[in-house]
């Protein structure tokens, strides 16, 4: 059984765990090859959300520690990503533009997995208490959940409480306090076996989950060995509907 009978509540990741942020990706990447990559063939796509997503210099990670600002990961990103494939430099001015169209076509593309609300319901039927932590923003967590139809989770604890995220225990064990259940009774279930499952564990959480989803690991320095997460005792599902 991959939640144990002493489990009583249990918190989700959001991207890529509850939320397909990959496909959203996808599609934010499409509509900017459009426009600002004009040597990237429709062969060549997916090599751009693939480094989107691998994130090659951990800027995302460096915004998670409070390093850098979200905006400032992103245009860094966005150079990075245009240095890669023949687009020009982005100015600060380029960028605002650019991160508009980014940001309309990433959220044009947010869409929860399908299995997404029918286990959250099913495990609230069943007594567990079920809340969010994630390492983006509030207000747009906030409204990936509403559009995601997700929005009703016990608890939502974002990067902006502390001002840094996973993998610092601070942020599992306030979230264990306001869903209100002991770290030892909760479970997490995440997409980034270090920042999550990982990371839960060495903050005192019960029990660390991975969905590794068919096709959606991102490689480069991201932690996905199979072998080493079963040793570090974090139980793997390829659908959330194995919690079940
Ligand atoms: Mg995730």
């Amino acid at each position: 059984m991959i939640l144990s009978n002493t489990v009583e509540g249990v918190l989700f990741d959001i991207d890529d765990t509850l939320v397909d942020t990959r496909g959203a990706f996808a599609h934010a990447m499409n509509v900017i090859a459009g426009k600002y990559l004009p040597g990237v063939g429709v062969a060549e796509q997916p090599k751009v959300l693939e480094l989107w997503r691998a994130d090659p210099s951990g800027y995302y990670r460096a915004y998670t520690r409070g390093e850098m600002t979200a905006r400032e990961q992103r245009m860094a990103r966005a150079n990075q990503l245009h240095e890669t494939f023949g687009g020009r430099n982005l100015s600060d001015d380029d960028f605002e533009v650019w991160d508009a169209e980014f940001m309309a076509a990433f959220r044009a593309g947010w869409k929860p997995f399908d299995e997404s609300r029918t286990v959250i319901d099913t495990l609230r039927s069943r007594g567990y208490r079920v809340g969010a932590l994630t390492n983006a923003g509030l207000a747009l967590q906030t409204e990936k959940m509403r559009v995601c139809g997700l929005s009703d989770v016990d608890v939502l604890v974002t990067l902006d409480t502390f001002g840094v995220g996973k993998p610092d225990p601070r942020v599992f064990q306030e979230a264990t306090r306001l869903l209100g259940t002991e770290p030892g009774v909760t479970a997490y279930v995440g997409d980034e076996p270090d920042i999550d499952a990982l990371a839960a564990l060495g903050a005192g959480l019960g029990a660390g989950i991975w969905v590794d989803r068919p096709g959606a690991r991102r490689g480069g320095a991201h932690t996905e060995d199979p072998a080493a997460v079963a040793r570090a005792g974090i139980s793997t599902i390829t659908s959330l509907t194995e919690l079940l």
